[in-house]
């Protein structure tokens, strides 16, 4: 029997998890590109202001992402991030206060009991209220059309467990504030984090750039396997064919006589080319939510703490200070540090002397800091914009995002973090979106 072959459109995590899924079937594999690079929305830019890579935005795993965990496997990735054994947080708070909790060597969900019962700096009420905050993964799922927010207060769950837990982790994971997003979406990713395995709740944070971590592994691992990769070709018309719809690019290339083509791309992508097959009809609908990342050079004593990730309590609009750790997690302090305003519509438009600059002074608050920033670190500010980052996660958009998967036109499957995965829109839904419909995904990390 001659061996089968697949198209797939798109070189993101979804497209190179797809890629991943058909090799290990025994397809030989043709993957488009429209960009120079693989990884799509998780890349890096060399920035020479800062003298050196860095990435488009910081991009965090959580130890449950099984299906994106076994894509790193296979490029051989999976050793290029600081993975603690569970749920760590570091809260920072306008005037310079540090908390932390630390996940406890138990069985979940008592992990998380002891490490909310443990946070220093806290009255007892409070941590009594994040302790009640840590079993509600555990609860019904909410039911459609419910916002976060409401959620929360429906459950009882306010001002401390809020501030500290459920709006940080929101903003993390869905990339945009409580009362915008869908409850169930959010509380089903808190139940694969943290109601299963300890280790499911860690936080994996990349000790090099995105690019050491997909686009070269890939190309290398594609190449490898003898799969051909056409990157700067955009994939611009689809015509109905059999066995599955056949593909022309931009410099006229037809792509035909595969058995499956599988459409990776991004949701208005997705949309423009498969809209007389009618497979996503509603994908044009679905809202984005941006993500502004300000990169900066601090001077060396600037933060005294060495936690890679710090959510910065009572702060608007940046929530996140990130730094790259090494292997064992301590901050690297030659690489630039990122300020991370996510679901951020405010900045829309905004000059990016004036991002900078909120940045700068949000930041020097937190840390109470009252010397001036040295010009240099002005000068060494790169603000890098995404203004289609992930969906925007509102009440029911599951409405709007179709079935991953084979669709009613024969060989045309769809993948993407856009699709209904049950997840919001992040590399493990990209990952699942591919890897799930071909069975191939087990609860094995
Ligand atoms: C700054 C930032 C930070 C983020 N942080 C996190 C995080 O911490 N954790 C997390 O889980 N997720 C995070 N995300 C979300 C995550 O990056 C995405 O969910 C995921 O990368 C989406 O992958 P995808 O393959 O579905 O789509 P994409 O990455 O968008 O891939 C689609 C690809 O299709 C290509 N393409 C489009 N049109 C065509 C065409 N006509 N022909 C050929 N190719 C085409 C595009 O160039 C692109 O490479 C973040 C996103 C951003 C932008």
């Amino acid at each position: 029997m001659s061996q089968r072959s697949v198209v797939v459109l798109g070189g993101g995590v979804a497209g190179i998890a797809a890629a991943v899924g058909h090799h290990e079937l025994g397809f030989r594999i043709t993957l488009v590109e429209a960009r120079r690079h693989l990884g799509g929305r998780a890349f890096s830019l060399a920035a020479r202001r800062l003298g050196q890579k860095i990435d488009n935005g910081p991009h965090v795993l959580l130890g449950c992402y099984r299906a994106f965990r076994r894509v790193l496997r296979a490029l051989g990735a999976e050793q290029s991030f600081h993975r603690p054994d569970a749920l760590q947080l570091t809260w920072l708070s306008k005037g310079g206060r540090v908390e932390r909790m630390t996940g406890k060597r138990l069985p979940a969900p008592l992990h998380l009991v002891a490490g909310f019962l443990g946070i220093r700096g806290l009255e007892l009420t409070q941590r009594f209220e994040l302790l009640l905050a840590g079993l509600a993964p555990f609860l019904p799922l909410p039911r459609g059309g419910v916002t976060v927010a409401t959620w929360l207060r429906h459950a009882g769950f306010d001002g401390t467990a809020r501030t500290y837990l459920f709006d940080p982790l929101c903003r993390a994971v869905m990339n945009a504030e409580p009362d915008q997003c869908d409850a169930g979406l959010f509380v089903g990713t808190l139940r694969e984090a943290f109601a299963g395995n300890r280790a499911h709740s860690a936080m994996w944070i990349p000790v090099e750039p995105w690019d050491a971590i997909l686009d070269k592994p890939a190309r290398d691992w594609l190449g490898r396997h003898g799969h051909r990769v056409l990157l700067g070709h955009r994939a611009t018309t689809l015509e109905a064919r059999r066995p599955a719809p056949s593909v022309r690019l931009d410099d006229g290339t037809l792509l035909a006589d595969h058995d499956r083509l599988v459409v990776a791309l991004d949701w208005r992508s997705a949309h423009s080319l498969t809209k007389r097959f009618a497979v996503a009809p509603a994908a044009d609908r679905i809202p984005n939510s941006p993500l502004v990342t300000v990169h900066v050079a601090l001077p060396p004593t600037a933060v005294p703490f060495d936690d890679p990730i710090v959510a910065l309590l009572g702060g608007q609009p940046f929530h996140f200070l990130c730094r790259r750790p090494r292997l064992d997690g301590a901050v690297r302090a030659d690489v630039p540090a990122s300020l991370l305003a996510g679901g951020a519509t405010d900045l829309d438009g905004m000059p990016a002397a004036r991002i900078v600059s909120l940045a700068l002074g949000q930041l020097a608050n937190h840390l109470g800091r009252t010397a001036p920033w040295p010009e240099e670190t002005h000068a060494s500010a790169l603000v890098v914009r995404e203004p289609r980052a992930t969906i925007a996660p509102r009440p029911s958009i599951d409405d709007l995002r179709p079935t991953p998967g084979p669709t009613h036109i024969e060989g045309l499957w769809l993948a993407g973090d856009w699709t209904a995965t049950g997840l919001p829109s992040t590399l493990e839904g990209a990952a699942r979106s591919s890897l799930d419909p071909l069975g191939q995904v087990t609860n094995d990390v």
